[in-house]
């Protein structure tokens, strides 16, 4: 059983992504009777979280930004890392990359 094939934070089909969709589906957009909705299915966020770990963010690149990194790891990985240590890590090293991408490169020493 391959727990990775259930991976992947999914776009709505109901609404398409948008996280909306109109109240009456015969009517227009711009017809006065006509709104839009927050979508039940995905309650308005336009997609589905990971089946797996719940992650909920779309992430360019990856089907769930959470799995695909711990779908890279091996076996011997898997046994071997503290998860929580990880987590905590992972938390470090975002704080510095997003500092890093506020410095205007070339001023920069
Ligand atoms: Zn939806
Ligand atoms: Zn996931």
């Amino acid at each position: 059983m391959n727990w990775y094939h259930q991976a992947g934070v999914t776009p709505c089909l109901t609404c398409d992504g948008h996280g909306s969709e109109w109240n009456r589906l015969w009517l227009r957009p711009g017809d006065p009777d006509c709104w839009a909705v927050d979508c039940p299915e995905c309650e308005a966020q336009g997609h589905h979280a990971c089946a797996v770990c719940g992650f909920d963010q779309q992430v360019a690149g990856y089907d769930c930004a959470v799995c695909d990194h711990v779908n890279s790891f091996t076996a011997e990985d898997l046994k071997a890392i503290d998860a929580a240590a990880f987590a905590q890590s992972f938390l470090q090293a975002m704080e510095v990359a997003r500092a890093a991408e506020s410095y205007v490169p070339g001023l920069a020493a």
